[in-house]
């Protein structure tokens, strides 16, 4: 039996990967019958590390992989749209499993449990993916304490894996140079390695043409699903290549312009990993690499992908408060209670912002562009963010409902960037002291008068249920 003669020090080399993190070292379980990748935020099979790795320790242990998707019906703040959306991603993962020749096992509760399973299918070694946010990233560090054999996990949601820095950054300008030096190294197609061996037992899985949450008693199903987005590794891609082939081009114009569709929308993708970052940053180098991109375009949008989510990883890393009020740059604090009593003209309730019903028919839009269609884009949720702070009775109220309605709204919500962008608009975090202004203080402020000026608001408004072109805040 290949199994029984374990490779350790070509196992240790592998996990020498700086992707990888050894959360429970050991020798794999003598006898063991397969190799389990648990996965959970990367929810798809191309250009996974968190796989490859797998494939690469079963292919030196001789042993096959099997991949385990156990159903979580309480993750913090998912409702029915988003997991309709992830139901549709797996029905890809499942598919693509199969023709990679791995296992590909689904289960809902009772039947969930990764512990269960590790010994149903006497598993060698698990591996897993990584999730920076508190309460995924206390499930690893539990198992970690449980488990009986060695468990590790890999940084597969990112360009750069996240250990390679080690820290968070305050501006962008000071992560540029870390990044640029880290990044030849890691922007580089994976290598989605071939699994040399099969699992032959029969494994029951989740039929995913039936509904994987029906009897989840606790489930918000009020937050109906979308039908602007569709969820998947399949749909992730032809998105991608519809952007690189008609979009890419005009980014930095479109950026600027919620009025048109032409940033990528590839944010719901990202978010359930079923499409890795590395795929779309390849994808636009390729495009961009014949001249038909210029330069400026091309890392503008790389800026994005790359720069500014991966400082919202490493933000949420090393920040124990990022969804909360207290992880304020120290100067916006400061200057957020000097203005805490200012006069607030007007003030809403969170049913008022819930529903669209402030006096701002341009926030109003951009708040159903949320609700309706479980996305926004960049430029209205930075002034989206900001009026917040201004109607709330206090800044922290302020970050709390932003975070609610983002997390509960977007599909793209309960993500790193949505904590950082949130942190960033109402709290200063990686920006810096602007002019004072009431409430405000040195934050950064956006009226609805000097937005208008930059872009089409009417027909914005008009394309998210806009009342009359009379915007009364302006
Ligand atoms: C208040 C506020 C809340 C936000 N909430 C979220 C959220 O919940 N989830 C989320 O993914 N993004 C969030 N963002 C960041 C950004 O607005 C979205 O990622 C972007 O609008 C998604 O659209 P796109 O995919 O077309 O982006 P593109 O412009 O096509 O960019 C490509 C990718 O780069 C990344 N990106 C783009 N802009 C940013 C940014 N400012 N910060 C970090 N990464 C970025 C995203 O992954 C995006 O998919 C938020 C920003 C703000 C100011």
């Amino acid at each position: 039996m290949p199994s029984e003669s374990p490779c350790p020090e070509e196992l240790a080399r592998l996990a020498d990967n700086p992707r990888v993190t050894v959360r429970r070292p050991g020798r794999p379980r003598p006898g063991g019958q397969c190799v389990v990748y648990w996965m959970q935020r990367a929810q798809r099979i191309l250009d996974n590390p968190a796989l490859d790795i797998t494939v690469e320790a079963a292919n030196l242990l001789g042993l096959p992989v099997v991949i385990f998707f156990g159903i979580v019906p309480n993750f913090p703040n998912a409702n029915l749209r988003h997991y309709r959306f992830m139901q549709q991603g797996l029905c890809d993962a499942a598919a693509d499993a199969a023709e990679r020749g791995v296992a590909f096992v689904v289960r809902r509760p009772p039947g969930n449990s990764l512990d269960a399973f590790l010994e149903e299918v006497h598993a060698a070694l698990l591996v897993g993916d990584e999730n920076p946010c508190r309460e995924p990233e206390r499930w690893r560090r539990v198992l970690a304490r449980r488990l009986h054999i060695p468990f590790w996990t890999v940084d597969a949601d990112v360009v750069v894996p996240s250990r390679t820095f080690n820290r968070s950054f305050v501006l962008l300008h000071h992560f540029r140079p870390h990044l640029r030096r880290a990044l030849p190294h890691f922007l580089a197609a994976p290598a989605n390695t071939r699994p040399g061996f099969s699992f032959h037992g029969k494994l029951e899985s989740f039929p995913l043409d039936q509904d994987m949450t029906a009897g989840f008693a606790k489930l918000d199903r009020t937050i109906l699903p979308v039908d602007t987005f569709t969820g998947g590794t399949h749909a992730a891609l032809r998105r991608l290549r519809d952007f690189v082939r008609h979009d890419l081009a005009g980014y930095n114009d479109a950026r600027n312009h919620p009025e048109i569709e032409g940033t990528s929308r590839l944010s719901p993708y990202l978010h359930f990993g079923h499409i890795s970052p590395v795929t779309v940053a390849l994808a636009v180098e390729k495009a961009a690499a014949p001249g038909a991109v210029n330069a400026e375009t091309k890392e503008r949008f790389m800026e994005q992908l790359i720069a500014w989510r991966e400082l919202s990883v490493l933000f949420v890393r090393h920040e124990p408060h990022y969804d909360t009020w207290e992880c304020a740059a120290p100067w916006a604090r400061q200057t957020l209670i000097e203005h805490a009593a200012d006069a607030r003209p007007y003030r809403y309730t969170l049913a008022q912002l819930t529903g669209a019903l402030t006096r701002d028919e341009l926030w109003n839009a951009a708040q159903r562009q949320m609700t309706e269609t479980g996305w926004m884009h960049n430029f209205m949720r930075m002034y989206w963010a900001k009026k917040i702070l201004e109607w709330a009775p206090d800044p922290a109220t302020a970050f709390d409902w932003a975070v609610l309605l983002n997390d509960r709204y977007q599909l793209d919500g309960r993500d790193p960037n949505g904590y950082a962008g949130i942190a960033w608009a109402i709290v200063g975090r990686h920006d810096r002291p602007w002019f004072r202004r009431p409430i405000f203080g040195l934050v950064r402020a956006m009226t609805g008068a000097s937005m208008a000026k930059k872009f089409d608001a009417g027909r914005y408004m008009a394309a998210h249920g806009g009342g009359p072109p009379g915007m009364r805040e302006l």
